[in-house]
């Protein structure tokens, strides 16, 4: 089989204009913005028109799935190769998702574009700078940094705390070194000395503000209520004090736009927004999601990692605040993560083992059990690689099906949407169940009970422990406002493991989840709950996948995955 790349630019590719006609879009008119032949951008008209012409809204699909191995379990692929797949039995259907961040393309996993014969194309700009979103989104959050550094200079009329700022600057790659540094060395015109920090542009607030927005209005505010610093005094200073969320929405006025292209198939996708899915909420922007909707009979979306945090996030962030509504989940399970999950050692992984297999299952089998408590259906879709033999497939269907789940093995990556048909049909037929769908908890609860509630409903927790510094802050949010009490939270976890222990694999527990800090995301409107060491900014391997990237004469590229 030939590599990603390799498939990728044999991919026949139609104009982007093609795609954009289909989908309705008067490429004409002031719809659509080219970005060369296969890339474009959907303007606001073409929303607006759409919502004016009161088109009822398709169905919903979430891609999620079980505990992963650090190499991803194909979330991706399988949410491409399943639109396809849908498409080829005669379902009109639109993929959104997220746009790939330099930090694991050059890292240790790779690109985010699927693999195999699903993917989304042209996967070399996507997984590159693509429209230029992140650069908006990198340029956005550093105006902030360097108005508030500048403040502080002019005077500090503000009386900011320079021990106190709580926003840092962003880079969109895997850079250790920058995520402790001194800002500010030098002569008096240099600026007032600080220690600052880097994290990766997806982890930025201004990221996910930008996700779940759904308008240039909504931007600007969201963007005016991050919380920024505080004062001597302990009062907050936010954003719109610093006079830039107007400067700020203006860097993001074509990035707040989503993103058209297609897959391998042709099939239309929208990819817009990246934000993280530890530190934020890890999906695709709210707009390209109600786009998807419009445009489609039905649309499926991915959420980052697994399905205690990303579907989890899914369901109590992005839908509650914005009104979507599910109507079924996609839960990916691999051959090898069951095994990863019943201890067997990553570079073990190929090797068969039906008992590490069974022994992994019981977090498959917590996995659905949670989906479940979010009142919609789900399909298990068996994500096929190579190396899984026959009698591994066919426990894994056996444990299906004594959990009573609907489920059907995935081939996408090596047959395109040929080998997601089964897997479609059963999503269509899921979709067609009554879905019940419902948040886990009451957003007016108190922020700590929300917390335990989806440590001992999703993670399986015993208890909490909040360590001192967390009570601190969240006594500190609950005497800024009472609409920042009762924000959801945003969990950020290690994805290894269910429990805030990336060794406990399987199903933990009897265990206690202990929460370091919890930190306002004002403008994105959720609270972010710190567990474990979180990386807000990653380091590059020993070997990272930027040593085979190369690039030629013609301007072809090689060895990006
Ligand atoms: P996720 O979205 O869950 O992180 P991806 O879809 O990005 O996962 O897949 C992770 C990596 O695994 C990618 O490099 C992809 O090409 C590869 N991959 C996914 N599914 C398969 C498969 N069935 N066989 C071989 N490789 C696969
Ligand atoms: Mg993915």
């Amino acid at each position: 089989m030939m590599t990603d790349i390799e498939i990728a630019q044999n991919a026949r590719l139609l104009p982007i204009s093609e795609i954009a006609e289909r989908l309705g879009v008067n490429t004409g008119a002031d719809e659509i913005e080219f970005y060369g032949r296969y890339k474009a951008k959907i303007n606001p008209s073409f929303m607006k028109r759409l919502k004016s012409e009161n088109k009822k809204d398709g169905k919903l699909v979430l891609v999620t799935a079980i505990n992963p191995t650090p190499a991803g379990e194909g979330k991706t692929t399988t949410t491409v190769g399943l639109g396809m797949a849908m498409n080829r039995i005669g379902k009109n259907t639109v993929i959104a998702l997220r746009e790939p961040s330099l930090g694991p393309v050059f890292g240790i996993k790779g690109g985010a574009a699927g693999g195999g014969y699903s993917q989304v194309l042209p996967m070399e700009d996507i997984n590159l700078h693509f429209t230029g979103d992140f650069h908006a989104i990198t340029s956005a959050n550093n105006l902030l940094c360097a108005a508030v550094d500048n403040h502080i200079q002019q005077g500090n009329v503000l009386d900011i705390d320079p021990r106190r700022i709580l926003f840092s600057r962003v880079l969109d790659m895997n850079d250790r070194s920058l995520r402790n540094v001194i800002v500010g060395l030098g002569a008096k015109a240099d600026g007032t000395p600080r220690q600052d920090h880097f994290m990766i542009t997806v982890a930025s607030e201004v990221m996910a503000v930008l996700c779940l927005s759904d308008s240039i209005t909504d931007l600007k505010k969201r963007l005016g209520d991050i919380l920024v610093a505080y004062k001597y005094d302990g009062s907050p200073v936010y954003c719109r004090d610093i006079q830039v969320n107007n400067a700020m929405a203006a860097l993001l006025k074509d990035a707040i736009n989503p993103n058209l292209v297609q897959t391998t198939e042709n099939t239309p996708a929208l990819i817009h927004g990246g934000p993280f899915a530890n530190i934020a909420h890890g999906c695709n922007s709210v707009m390209a999601t109600k786009l998807a909707l419009k445009l489609g009979d039905y649309a499926i979306t991915e959420a980052g990692f697994g399905a205690d945090l990303g579907a989890e996030k899914f369901f109590d962030i992005k839908c509650r605040t914005s009104g979507l509504v599910p109507s079924a989940v996609v839960l990916v399970a691999t051959v090898r993560a069951l095994k990863y999950n019943g201890g067997i050692k990553k570079d073990e992984l190929k090797n068969e083992n039906v008992d590490a297999l069974i022994k992994g299952s019981v977090n498959l089998e917590a996995h659905i059990n949670n989906l479940k408590k979010f009142g919609i259906p789900v399909v298990v879709a068996i994500n096929r690689f190579d190396s899984d033999t026959r009698d591994e497939l066919g426990a894994l269907a056996e444990i299906c099906e004594k959990q009573g789940a609907d489920f059907a093995l995935s081939d996408v990556f090596a047959k395109g949407g040929e080998g997601g048909i089964e897997l479609a049909e059963k999503v269509v037929k899921a979709c067609e169940k009554e879905s019940a769908f419902k948040v886990l908890y009451d957003d007016s609860l108190p922020i700590k009970d929300k917390i335990t509630c989806i440590a001992q409903n999703i993670y399986g927790a015993e208890k909490v422990n909040f360590e001192a510094q967390a009570l601190k802050s969240i006594s500190e949010i609950e005497s800024l406002d009472e609409v920042y009490s009762s924000c959801p939270v945003c969990m950020a976890k290690t994805q290894y493991s269910l429990s805030d222990d990336p060794a406990k694999l399987g199903r933990p527990s009897g265990f206690t989840l202990t929460v370091r800090d919890v930190r306002l995301s004002a403008g994105a409107k959720f609270i972010v709950v710190l567990t474990g060491d979180i990386m807000t900014m990653p380091g590059l391997p020993k070997h990272p996948a930027a040593y085979d990237i190369d690039v030629d004469e013609d301007g072809k590229i090689t060895g990006l995955f």
